[in-house]
């Protein structure tokens, strides 16, 4: 299947380090996909590369069939957004704005036009004339949006853009960004290591892990049904359990610390693999006794985090250590050094299936 936007077999290396192996990667029109992952696992060297200020080792990147590999940065018409989102301090916002037109032989009256339309879209009605630094954080970066937009780009990057930005206006931001992205239907490429980002904003989320995609999923996929540990330990908290497949059929597999557990049946699960549980702590429950029609366990509790609303319980079942978030009712029944009741149903219990060096 051939997207809007494709990334084909893509390798990077630096001298022997090699950043990326053989990405591949199809995205819609329309679409605004989240690359997440941890600090050098790739992302930015893709981006990078889509954006033509570094070139692939091997591979190619199209953009409605066509390879860009071979254009300047300036002929692939992507728009950008860094973090430190450099904009000209002698110019007013407006010619901020206008300078990609400028560039485009666009005249300055319409130019001039555009670019107010441009602030306006992103919330800077009334700041056109401002300088750089009459504007606040979140303005700036609201400039520097509205500059890679005004000339239509085919795609739209942004390489943490709310980075330098505090968390109130980083959340505001990020729903301004999904608003802006809507309304003008721009393909979008947002990186990112905030899982919680990721999870808000995207349509789709790619998972990247030492110069590979791990997975490419919707959010929801990436968080109920991560393809691996990896994916199931960087995304939301987890509780990762060794087990080993005792019934295929009927999806049971016995894990040392917690003895049989029930999970779905899945296609290319057999007999005697050896795969990895994920319960996330917030499907199990804590009480004092066993409850019925759930997986029952006795847990050891280590330590209470009190946050309010909630709490995060973690604890032992044998050597195995477990989280457990709870809301405000279930933590009066425990104590720290007591045991405790932990219960789950079988549909929380997701499995993934251990793959050969990871
Ligand atoms: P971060 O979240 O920290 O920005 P990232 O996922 O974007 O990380 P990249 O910047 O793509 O990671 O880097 C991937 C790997 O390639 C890293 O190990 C990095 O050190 C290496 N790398 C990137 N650029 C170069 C370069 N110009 N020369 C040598 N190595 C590089």
């Amino acid at each position: 299947m051939n997207g809007y936007l494709q990334i084909n077999g893509v390798t990077k290396r630096f001298g022997d380090f090699t950043a990326l192996e053989k990405v591949d990667l199809s995205v819609e029109k329309g679409e605004f996909v989240t690359f997440l992952g941890p600090s050098g696992s790739g992302k930015t060297t893709t981006l990078m590369i889509m954006a033509g200020f570094e070139k692939a080792t091997h591979g190619d990147v199209l953009i409605e069939g066509r390879s860009i590999s071979r254009l300047a940065p300036h002929e692939r018409n992507i728009g950008i957004v860094f973090q430190n989102y450099a904009l000209f301090p002698h110019k007013t916002a407006a010619e901020n704005v206008y300078f990609p037109l400028q560039m485009r032989g666009v005249g300055k009256a319409d130019g001039l036009r555009r670019a107010k339309e441009m602030l306006d879209l992103v919330g800077l009605s009334g700041m056109a004339e401002r300088y750089p630094k009459e504007l606040s954080g979140g303005q700036q970066q609201r400039v520097a949006l509205a500059r890679a937009l005004v000339f239509e780009p085919s795609l739209l990057l942004l390489d943490e853009p709310l980075g330098a930005l505090d968390k109130n206006l980083r959340e505001q931001m990020q729903i301004e960004i999904k608003r802006i992205q809507r309304t003008l239907g721009v393909t979008t490429i947002f990186v990112t290591h905030d899982q919680s980002e990721a999870m808000s904003m995207s349509d789709r989320i790619v998972v990247f892990e030492k110069g590979r995609i791990e997975q490419a999923a919707t959010p929801l996929d990436i968080y109920h049904r991560p393809k691996t540990k990896f994916v199931a330990g960087f995304v939301g908290e987890s509780n990762l359990v060794p087990a080993k497949v005792s019934d295929a059929a009927a999806g049971v597999a016995v894990s040392p610390a917690l003895g049989p557990c029930d999970f779905e049946p899945a296609e290319g699960i057999s007999a005697g693999d050896d795969l990895t549980l994920l319960i996330r702590p917030e499907h199990i429950r804590l009480s004092r006794q066993p409850l019925e029609g759930r997986q029952n366990a006795s847990m050891l509790v280590d330590t209470i985090v009190n946050y309010g609303d909630n709490a995060l319980v973690i604890g032992r079942v044998g050597d195995l250590p477990m989280r457990v978030r709870v809301l405000g009712a279930d933590v009066v029944v425990i104590r720290e050094g007591e045991n405790c009741c932990i219960s789950w149903p079988p549909e929380a219990v997701f499995a993934i299936p251990d793959l050969p060096g990871r």
